[in-house]
């Protein structure tokens, strides 16, 4: 078979380092009967170890060449290939406690995000590799320029950790920036809850899409001074400074006035 050349809008960087991959696997500790998805298994570099310590693997790829060679190597009976988008893939399908891992395409990492997160009640944890970068803004604390819109809806639906860098050369072909792997596990229930979550999310976006003016501006449409001083908040502070439970007041407290997300609306 002819080496397959790396598809950049694929975001396709694979991991050629076998003691970074020994680390991954090892963060991740698969056990026989988990429930287990890959997204992007890629040439296979974490599949095969995954599926080493598993009794089957579920993966998640959209190209069509990788699909292909990974059914020329595994058996179908331990590996189960979903072939498609990953931003459109049902994740709560594959059943509840579920295990979700990856080396992401940087280029959709975000949206991937989101999108996951959704799907965070049936999940037992994540580990991933993505940019530095990205996963600094995932664990932010509030107060820097780094905490922003992914830390928030983030970390109100899970605990993260940053477990350790990767350098560019684990990597072919390597990318320009550091990558990181880091772990989520989906937040106790009782925990932090907005009994709307759309409306939460959209309080988050509209702070943070002009996070340098006061939170009086850019919440303007949603809350009065009344409300400000009800909530103990100062409408001066802007939105890198609130704490990822005040935004959950915030929503909780326009939801039992009655106002619902525009989407709802609609
Ligand atoms: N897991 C492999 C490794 O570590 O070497 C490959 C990682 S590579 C960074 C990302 C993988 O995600 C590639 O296999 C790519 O084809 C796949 N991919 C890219 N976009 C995707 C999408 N929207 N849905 C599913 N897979 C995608």
């Amino acid at each position: 078979m002819k080496p397959h050349v790396a598809r950049k809008r694929f975001g396709q960087n694979f991991l050629v380092s076998p003691g970074i991959v020994a680390k991954i696997v090892e963060a991740i500790r698969p056990q026989a009967g988990d429930t287990l998805v890959e997204i992007g298994p890629g040439l296979g570099a974490l599949t095969e170890p995954l599926l080493a310590r598993l009794d089957r693997l579920h993966v998640v790829e959209i190209d069509r060449d990788l699909i292909d060679r990974l059914r020329g190597r595994f058996p179908p009976e331990r590996l189960t290939i979903h072939e498609g988008d990953a931003l459109k893939f049902d994740f709560s399908a594959l059943g509840p406690d579920l295990r979700v891992v990856g080396n992401l395409p940087y280029n959709i990492s975000t949206p991937l995000l989101f999108h996951l997160a959704a799907c965070a009640g049936g999940v037992r944890d994540m580990h991933f590799m993505l940019q530095r970068e990205v996963v600094e803004r995932m664990v932010a604390a509030p107060g820097g320029s780094e905490f922003g819109r992914l830390s928030v809806m983030l970390q109100y639906r899970f605990e993260m950790e940053r477990l350790f860098l990767v350098p560019p050369g684990a990597f072919n072909p390597a990318p320009k920036v550091e990558s990181a792997v880091v772990r989520m596990i989906p937040r106790p229930c009782a925990t932090l809850v907005a009994t709307d979550e759309t409306l939460l999310g959209e309080i988050v976006k509209s702070a943070f899409a002009q996070r340098r003016k006061m939170l009086r501006n850019t919440l303007r449409e949603y809350l009065s001074e009344e409300d400000w001083a009800a909530l103990g908040i100062a409408p001066t502070r802007r939105a890198e400074e609130l704490a990822v439970g005040d935004y959950v007041r915030i929503a909780n407290r326009l939801a039992e006035a009655g106002i619902t997300s525009s989407s709802s609306r609609s």
